[in-house]
């Protein structure tokens, strides 16, 4: 499921292959992933238009495609963008598609139908319900969010903190030696600190390894989690349990509740 790190690259990819570029038509297959917004509308909104500039709140992309008025791209559990030219490889699961004068396309894929595409004239009033972004987020503010539920409820809560994901997650406690049991109220000040920077090193070593986990150093825990292996830094066995239905890994022995 795209976290952060892989909506970060997408927005990167989208620069590079749809900025400056003018929109001949766009061509939405899907209702499913149309929030409040008719085909027909988004198809008119962006015909002529060119994409301005892509900014990324949490696990969203905004592009500008004039003043005020700015594309939402969400990839739900299965969505990626394809940029070609001639023959779409992912035809099948392309839910929209926008075509250049310049005859190269960009492909919205998605397998599951669970992403979002839709139009808004405010970022702001779009992600009002959404948390600080959490490459953004202060330490002073990050420090108020922990005071009920687990610590993993509260880091995967998109309203607190945008941008963690499920494997991001894992990923942040094992490095912060923290428990995904551990409740978030009785964090000392110390620990919270210790997850803050967990949480930026994680997201931003992550974006600098392409999210590819052969490029993740070799003591990250999402090795273990693909494999089956035992606990990178001490060997022990991993363990692999649900909290609110996420398969959660972690190293009983590295972290402590
Ligand atoms: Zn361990």
């Amino acid at each position: 499921m795209p976290e952060l790190p892989d909506v970060e690259l997408f927005g990167r990819y989208f620069s590079h292959h749809c900025l400056g570029r003018k929109i001949q038509a766009v061509e939405l297959r899907s209702e499913t992933i149309l929030r409040d917004r008719s085909k027909k509308e988004i198809e008119v909104a962006l015909k002529g238009k060119k994409f301005l500039s892509v900014k990324r709140l949490g696990k969203y992309l905004f592009v500008e495609v004039q003043s005020s008025l700015f594309l939402v791209l969400h990839f739900g559990m299965t969505g990626f963008l394809h940029a070609f030219k001639g023959k779409n490889p992912y035809d099948m699961h392309t839910r929209a598609l926008f075509h250049f004068v310049d005859h190269t396309h960009l492909a919205f894929v998605d397998m599951r139908l669970l992403g979002l595409i839709t139009l808004t004239h405010s970022i702001e009033a779009f992600a009002q319900q959404l948390g600080p972004d959490a490459l953004l987020i202060s330490q002073p503010a990050f420090r108020l969010l922990f005071k009920k539920g687990s610590v993993k409820s509260v880091l995967m809560d998109q309203k607190k903190i945008a941008g963690v994901g499920n494997i991001y997650c894992d990923e942040i406690l094992f490095f912060a030696g923290l428990s995904p049991h551990k409740e978030a109220a009785s964090l000392t000040e110390k620990e919270i600190n210790k997850l803050y920077g967990s949480m930026k090193h994680v997201l931003k070593k992550a974006i600098e390894a392409n999210v590819e986990s052969t490029r993740m150093p070799a003591t990250w825990l999402i090795h273990a989690r693909q494999k089956q292996t035992l606990c990178p830094k001490c060997k022990a066995p991993i363990d692999h349990i649900k909290i609110g239905g996420r398969s959660t890994y972690f190293c009983p022995n590295c972290q402590r509740a």
